[in-house]
């Protein structure tokens, strides 16, 4: 069974399934050459990454991520703003790499890292494939890959195996249906019952006190957006629009024109913007869709004379209930459904949630949660120059936005709903399936052909 912390992860931008994810698989890989007591044998490390992760890899901090997963690394603990530096280190001529932060290795970027553009490994869009060498040129330990989205990593022989844990909590879930059915029998909302499953293996305090902290990353994460000015990184000279628009909207406040409306948009533009300099970032359920969920839950905490911690709290496990049933029906990966799996399951995550903290009834909830996704079925990845910027930004406020509106919509009616959740994840799924590999993370249609990259 997922726990709310698979969902929720601190780490950095800009992408789960391209920074988070490939920082994680090169980690476990020195670490398994630590576990095996191969490190000190290691004279030269290779590394390919395949499919998307070579395609939009450079847009998306692939190549760094990677290189620093292998000096030993995580997503949570590493200062962000030691990324670009230490990159930039390793593309030098005589760059040494220091595994696992204690044993150094000569480092050639150009022959030791690979990006294969062309060839996709056929189990998943993104994988990254490592070799070790010895000092006479032998192979000592090799691994395959596969990033799936949300920073999750599964090895080739763990790729689409199915968790067998479910026994080890009280209320396992599969499906909606499985879900609403606990709900109804223990007589126990969304978030009682994933609250209850937490418990399996850890303290109701120790899951509180790490669900605020959560909560305390994304709020950083506004504030810094909000105040940081300047450009995003990349070739596009895309400004960041938050601090100014920021500082409108609590000017029109004070003048008592505010239109409070705005606020989630200016909040997910914040941490998208963060997200997109490689910030520090919760992963919710993704990067590329990592605005939404903070939006939400502030505009809650702003706007809501009830909002306390408990709502908080109950808001981010409610929504990581309606993620998981992403995560193990469909995908939360845009390279392998498009963005209706990044945005639009954000979107619904959030819409379910802010609907639960409201008061919303079980039925209540799960129709917002379902119309959050409804509106987003087929919605196609295509990020321009392979940074998550454009589209990436503004359709994060727009479906924080959207987000609010669904929930509020669900609340005015009874619950009754023809689409049920399991059937609209089911055809986001099958969407997904269906959608050709230029609108999955490549860059290779959409937004990102027609724009193309400027002339220097
Ligand atoms: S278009 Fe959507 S899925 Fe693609 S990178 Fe941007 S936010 Fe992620």
């Amino acid at each position: 069974m997922l726990s709310v912390f698979d969902l929720f992860k601190i780490g950095i931008g800009p992408s789960s399934s391209h920074t988070v994810g490939p920082m994680a698989a090169a980690k476990r890989f020195v670490d398994q050459l630590l576990l095996a007591h191969q490190l000190q044998q290691v004279a030269r490390i290779k590394v390919d990454l395949y499919g998307s992760l070579a395609l939009t890899g450079e847009g998306h901090g692939t190549v760094g991520a990677t290189l620093l997963g292998l000096e030993g690394n995580t997503p949570r603990g590493i200062d962000p703003e030691i990324v670009g530096v230490r990159l930039n280190q390793l593309q030098q001529a005589d760059a040494q790499l220091n595994l696992s932060g204690t044993h150094c290795i000569a480092f050639n970027f150009t022959q030791d890292l690979n990006l294969q553009k062309h060839m996709f490994l056929k189990q998943h869009p993104n994988g990254l494939k490592f070799r070790a060498f010895n000092a006479d040129g032998q192979v000592i330990a090799n691994e395959v890959y596969f990033s799936i989205g949300g920073g999750f990593v599964v090895s080739e022989a763990e790729f689409g195996q199915i968790r067998t844990d479910e026994e080890m909590v009280p209320f396992p879930f599969r499906t909606a249906e499985d879900l609403l059915l606990h709900c109804r029998a223990q007589k126990k909302s969304i978030a009682q019952i994933v609250m209850a499953n937490e418990l399996a293996t850890q303290s109701e305090s120790a899951v509180r006190e790490q669900l605020l902290e959560i909560a305390n990353v994304m709020q950083q994460c506004i504030h810094n957006g909000c105040t940081r000015e300047g450009e995003l990184p990349g070739v596009y000279h895309v400004k960041r629009r938050a601090p100014a628009i920021f500082r409108k909207m609590v000017g029109m406040q004070l003048t008592g024109r505010a239109d409070f409306m705005l606020w989630p948009m200016i909040y997910a533009f914040a941490v998208s913007e963060e997200n997109a300099s490689g910030g520090r970032i919760v992963t919710a359920p993704t990067n590329g869709a990592a605005g939404i969920i903070p939006a939400v839950l502030q505009y809650y905490r702003n706007f809501t004379p009830t909002a306390n911690d408990a709502g908080i709290v109950d808001f981010l496990l409610t929504a990581a209930a309606i993620g998981m049933l992403y995560k193990m029906n469909a995908s939360i990966s845009g390279a392998e459904v498009g963005c209706q799996g990044e945005v639009g399951v954000a979107c619904s995550m959030a819409a379910g949630a802010y609907c639960a903290v409201l008061g919303g009834t079980l039925e209540q909830v799960e129709n917002a949660a379902e119309i959050g996704m409804e509106h987003h079925l087929g919605l196609t990845c295509d990020p321009v120059g392979g940074l998550v910027q454009i589209p990436c930004v503004e359709r994060n406020g727009v479906a924080a936005e959207k987000a609010i509106k669904i929930a509020q919509l669900a609340l005015m009616e009874n619950g009754e709903h023809k689409v049920s959740l399991d059937k609209v994840i089911e055809t986001m799924y099958r969407t997904g399936m269906d959608m050709h590999n230029i609108y999955k993370e490549t860059s290779l249609g959409g937004l990102a052909l027609t724009v193309g990259i400027p002339a220097c």
